[in-house]
């Protein structure tokens, strides 16, 4: 069993609809890629996003709020708006299908705020506590913050999405037993493998990021599928024995889900 451990079916700038997205489901579904774990990243993809969960069955819902939606204190407003939906999404019946993303720091930009940034992070997994969601969470130019704040946080329930870059950092969340995904940028770059090869494979998850741009282009999710072949030739794992990895990980992440 495949799936797509993070995309964007609704994405920033409003390119995709209901009949795209179907389509992109059915050509990843003839890859063997079965679900999409969808993550959004303000109130618009938000809103988006619970309307896809609604109609299509395969879609799973990220809630969350991109970090540089927290720009200054005010911003911190969002996250009510991030537990009404949490709460509608309930009531709309898709506890089962439910975690919390794209969240986390960016510190790319020189005038992110830091701060706000932090204290937003750390209401939203007290959130992803109290509701006992999974966590998706991306940490560009902050990965020494991040893992500071989820390890004094201690909370276990975490995807470090695309998180390739730094074999210190990866060898310790994969010590405090987080998943970690790998993305497209994986087929071409070498050194990624050099990586991960430490991490155990239980704790490994595909992704494509769709849409963002990787090496030039955007990888729709059936790409998962050559991902997934590369980890396994790598890794040197029986393809069938990676497949029944991924389902009981991802029964972990959605233990309601019979997948
Ligand atoms: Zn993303």
């Amino acid at each position: 069993m495949m799936f797509d451990a993070h995309l964007h079916l609704a994405d920033e700038s409003a390119l995709l609809d209901i009949r795209m997205v179907k389509e992109i489901i059915k050509e990843a579904e003839k890859e063997g890629i079965s679900y999409f774990l969808s993550n959004s990243l303000d109130k618009r993809t938000i809103d988006e996003n619970i309307a896809l969960a609604k109609e299509f069955p395969e879609v799973f819902l990220g809630l969350g709020f991109f970090p540089t939606e927290f720009k200054k204190d005010q911003d911190l407003h969002k996250i009510e708006y991030l537990k009404e939906k949490i709460r509608e999404a309930k009531k709309e019946g898709l506890s089962d299908r439910l975690f919390i993303g794209e969240v986390g720091l960016d510190f790319k930009e020189k005038d992110a705020n830091k701060e706000v940034q932090e204290k937003a992070l750390i209401n939203i997994l007290k959130i992803a506590k109290e509701e006992n969601l999974y966590v998706e969470i991306h940490s560009r130019f902050a990965v020494k913050q991040v893992v500071n704040i989820l390890e004094d946080f201690q909370y276990k329930k975490v995807i470090m999405h695309w998180f390739t870059d730094s074999k210190k950092y990866i060898d310790k969340v994969a010590k405090l037993g987080y998943f970690i995904t790998i993305g497209p940028k994986y087929l071409y770059d070498q050194n990624i493998f050099e990586n991960i090869k430490d991490v155990p494979k239980e704790q490994i998850l595909f992704e494509t990021d769709y849409p963002a741009n990787v090496s030039g282009k955007a990888h729709k999710p059936e790409i998962i599928k050559e991902i997934f072949n590369k980890y396994c030739k790598d890794k040197e794992i029986n393809k069938d024995e990676m497949h029944t990895i991924l389902k009981e990980s991802f029964r972990k992440i959605f233990p309601n889900i019979k997948a």
